[in-house]
C-alpha cells in the first residue's frame, strides 16, 4: 500500500508565455500539501525535480530560462512511501507522458501484474508509476486519452488527480468519480495562461482568477485548440475528503464551492452551540489550522480568544506541520517548537482547540506545555471526529494501531473523550462529529468522506485489510 497526498498543478499558456515562474510561486503555494520533495516537468525533456522545500532551491533563474515552456505541469511531495528519494519525487515520466498525482491508488499488486507481473516493492515502485504504466499501455492501443481513462478508471480503486503533460504540449487533468481531493482551475488573464492547482490559493498567488472546480470523473485538455471538458464517468455522491477542511487545505483556499477560513470558523461557531464550555476563561489555538475554529468558538460564547501558543519559526523546522512528518522522531522534534505565552495561561480554565487527533504526540505534548505553563482546566476540543481508521485516500494516517482513537475505543468502562483525555492528561476532551462537521461546512455530510472516522469504505470500494506502519511504508528499519 503506498500512500501520498500532494500538490499538483498544470499550466498552458495560449500566448506562448514561459509559464516556469508560475509554477515555481504555485508550487511554493502548495508547500503545506508536501514538503519532502518538488518538480515539475516541460514537454520533451526530463521531470525537473528536488528534495526538501521550493523555497531552499537556489538556481531559479537558470532553471526558468532553461525549462522555457508555453506548458508544464508540476507536484509537491508528501509521502510515507520508502524513502523521501529523488527517484519516487514527481513528476514521473513514461515515454512521452509525464505525470503528477494527488492521492492513493489502494489496488497496487493488481495493478502491478496488469503491467508485467512485476513483484510490487514499495521501496521500488510507486502507486503512480504503475497507473501511468498501465494508462501507457491502454494509448498505445488506442490513443484516445478519455478511451483510455474510461478503461484505467475500472481498473483502478482509489483516489486521484492526475494531472498529465504529453510531448505534444497537452496538459490534461483528471479528477476521480468521488472528487476525494480537491482540484480546480483558473485563468491568469495578462498572459493568457489556464491553470490547474489542487488548490486556490495557489492561483492567487499568481495573480490568477479562480474559475472553478474540475468535477469529479471529468477529464479537462488545454491545448492551443484551448479547453476541453469530457466527463469519463458519474457517481451518485461524490466523497470529498473532510479533513481537507479542518486541517489539509491552505484557509485562504475555495474548495467545492466553500472558503476554507469561513469553514473553520464556522466549524467554531457549531461546535460552541453544541458542546458550550462556558465557565473557560480564556480560548487558545493549537497553531496553525485550528485558528479560525477557536476564533468562531471564542467569538460565539462570547469568551476571550488569545494566541497562547506560538509557532517558533526560526528554530529547525519550526513552520512546518507536525501531522505530514514521515518519522516519529521529527515530529517530536516540530513540537518541541510550540512555545507559551504564560501571561495568557497561568491560573486560568483554558479551551484549547485543536484541528485533529491521529497518533496523540502532539496534543499530549500540548497539554503538557500548557500545564507548565500554569492553566488550571484544560478542555481539549477537536474539531475533526475522532480518526480510528487509515485512509486509503491519500492522507498519511495509514496504520491502525498508532491511532489513538482506535487504541481507546474498547474500554468498556468508559467512553471515548474519557480515555483520551486521561491518556493526553487533560480535564476534559469533546470530539467533533460528522453531523455538525458537515452542517459547519456547509456540504450534506453525504457528500463527504469520513471513512477514517466511521469505517465505512463503500465510497472507495475496499475493504481494508489494515497494515502495520512498517508494511506500508516498506521501510521497516524506522
Ligand atoms: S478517510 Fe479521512 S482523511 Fe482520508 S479522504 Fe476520507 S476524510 Fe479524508
Amino acid at each position: 500500500m503506498v500512500h501520498e497526498n500532494c500538490g499538483v498543478i498544470g499550466f498552458f499558456s495560449l500566448n506562448g508565455h514561459n509559464v516556469i515562474p508560475y509554477v515555481i510561486d504555485s508550487l511554493r503555494a502548495l508547500q503545506h500539501r508536501g514538503q519532502e520533495a518538488w518538480g515539475f516537468a516541460v514537454p520533451s525533456k526530463p521531470p525537473y525535480k528536488s528534495l526538501g522545500l521550493v523555497s531552499t532551491s537556489r538556481n531559479f533563474k537558470s532553471i526558468v530560462s532553461k525549462f522555457n515552456s508555453h506548458a508544464a505541469i508540476g507536484h509537491v511531495r508528501y509521502s510515507t512511501f520508502g524513502k523521501s528519494n529523488l527517484e519516487n519525487a514527481q513528476p514521473l515520466k513514461i515515454k512521452d507522458l509525464c505525470i503528477a498525482h494527488n492521492g492513493t491508488i489502494a489496488n497496487v499488486e493488481e495493478l502491478s501484474n496488469m503491467v508485467g507481473g512485476c513483484t510490487f516493492s514499495p521501496q521500488t515502485m510507486t502507486d503512480t508509476l504503475l497507473a501511468a504504466q498501465r494508462l501507457m499501455m491502454h494509448l498505445e492501443k488506442n490513443d484516445n486519452m478519455i478511451h483510455a481513462i474510461r478503461v484505467l478508471k475500472e481498473e483502478m480503486i482509489g483516489s486521484f488527480c492526475f494531472t498529465l503533460l504529453t510531448d505534444d504540449g497537452s496538459v490534461y487533468a483528471i479528477r476521480d468519480t468521488r472528487g476525494f481531493r480537491p482540484l480546480v482551475l483558473g485563468h491568469i488573464e495578462e498572459t493568457n495562461t489556464y491553470m490547474i492547482s489542487s488548490e486556490s490559493c495557489a492561483i492567487d498567488t499568481v495573480g490568477g482568477k479562480l474559475l472553478g472546480d474540475i468535477q469529479p470523473g471529468e477529464l479537462l485538455k488545454i491545448s492551443s485548440k484551448g479547453i476541453e471538458r469530457q466527463h469519463f464517468s458519474t457517481s451518485e455522491y461524490h466523497s470529498h475528503c473532510a479533513f481537507e477542511f479542518t486541517y489539509f487545505a491552505h484557509p485562504s483556499s475555495t474548495i467545492e464551492g466553500v472558503n476554507v477560513y469561513e469553514a473553520r470558523k464556522k466549524i467554531g461557531h457549531y461546535l460552541a452551540r453544541k458542546y458550550p464550555v462556558k465557565d473557560a476563561d480564556v480560548v487558545i489555538p493549537v497553531p496553525d489550522s485550528a485558528r479560525p475554529a477557536a476564533l468562531g468558538y471564542a467569538e460565539e460564547l462570547g469568551i476571550h480568544f488569545e494566541e497562547g501558543l506560538l509557532k517558533d519559526r526560526y528554530r529547525k523546522k519550526g513552520s512546518m506541520r507536525s501531522f505530514i512528518e514521515p518519522y516519529h522522531g521529527e515530529r517530536i522534534e516540530i513540537n518541541k517548537g510550540i512555545v507559551p505565552i504564560p501571561e495568557v495561561i497561568r491560573g486560568k480554565n483554558v479551551v484549547v482547540i485543536d484541528d485533529s487527533i491521529v497518533r496523540g504526540t502532539s496534543s499530549q505534548s500540548i497539554i503538557k506545555i500548557l500545564r507548565s505553563a500554569g492553566a488550571s482546566k484544560i478542555s481539549l476540543i477537536v474539531t475533526f471526529p475522532p480518526i480510528k481508521y487509515p485512509c486509503y485516500a491519500g492522507i498519511d494516517f495509514p496504520s491502525q494501531d498508532e491511532l489513538l482513537a482506535f487504541q481507546n475505543q474498547n474500554n468498556e468502562n468508559n467512553d471515548l473523550e474519557s480515555e483520551i483525555a486521561k491518556s493526553l492528561g487533560a480535564d476534559k476532551v469533546i470530539y467533533n462529529d460528522t453531523v455538525t462537521l458537515a452542517q459547519a461546512i456547509g456540504i450534506d455530510e453525504r457528500e463527504l468522506c469520513f471513512s477514517c472516522s466511521n469505517g465505512n469504505y463503500k465510497p472507495l470500494g475496499i475493504k481494508p485489510v489494515f497494515k502495520t506502519r512498517a508494511e506500508v511504508k516498506g521501510d521497516l528499519e524506522n
